[in-house]
């Protein structure tokens, strides 16, 4: 029935793609095929010694780090973040944790993992969007890793002033002392992926990192749909 009605609606109202508009065929969710095909992807989870882990040299101790795709101004990775975060298109979020999921699920440290912790949103910028766009993001990853999502593991003290224009020390002085782990007793010894939109000088997570290895978690790693870095494709 479900499945009638569906497609009843879709005579009418056809799902395209975000980015060409073209209608989806019944397997395509978000974006068509081809589109898929373009985006450009780090593969940075096969190269445990990429551009990403060695951003946190000397900043934080971690296992692991990737992101599912390049980040540049103008890209059609940043209008489809865009989308997820400012027009309520979170089944895209969930969907960029889907397709990654299906990259690292069976590559380790990914294949070991405990629980997925989502970056957490201030509680004023959530109430004002309604959704967490990094617990979209974990929850795809989850669906398809099969590895439990964690809240609230990590929670956020203060509000922060917007990171943008920051340089990466002062964006680092902004949020060193902004999160705390949450659920103690859950994350002791246990292998944590922390999951963000977008990683840009690695402040938040350097600080979130910070926050679950204090609390005695056995290994931390990190990812991200987008990250930006100089070394494009
Ligand atoms: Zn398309």
């Amino acid at each position: 029935m479900i499945r009638f009605l569906k497609d009843f609606i879709s005579l009418f109202y056809p799902e395209v793609c975000i980015t060409c508009g073209e209608g989806l065929a019944e397997k395509e969710e978000s974006i068509c095929t081809s589109c898929f095909y373009k985006l450009p992807k780090t593969d940075y989870h096969n190269f445990p010694n990429n551009t990403l882990y060695k951003t946190f040299y000397g900043r934080a101790e971690i296992q692991a780090a990737a992101a599912f795709c390049y980040y540049a101004k103008g890209s059609m990775v940043q209008e489809l973040v865009h989308e997820v975060k400012y027009n309520g298109k979170k089944e895209l979020g969930t969907c960029f944790g889907k397709w990654y999921g299906m990259e690292l699920k069976g590559v380790s440290p990914f294949s070991e993992l405990d629980f997925i912790i989502p970056v957490p949103l201030h509680p004023k910028k959530l109430k004002r969007r309604g959704y967490n766009q990094s617990a979209c993001f974990a929850q795809g990853l989850s669906q398809v890793m099969k590895v439990p999502v964690l809240e609230n593991g990590i929670k956020r003290q203060k509000d922060t002033e917007t990171q943008t224009n920051k340089s990466r020390f002062a964006r680092w002085e902004n949020v060193k002392d902004v999160f705390e782990a949450g659920n103690i007793e859950q994350l002791q010894d246990k292998n944590i992926l922390i999951v963000d939109d977008i990683i840009t000088t690695g402040a938040t997570m350097e600080a979130c990192i910070h926050a679950l290895n204090a609390a005695g978690v056995k290994s931390v790693s990190v990812a991200s749909i987008g990250y930006v870095t100089d070394e494009l494709v």
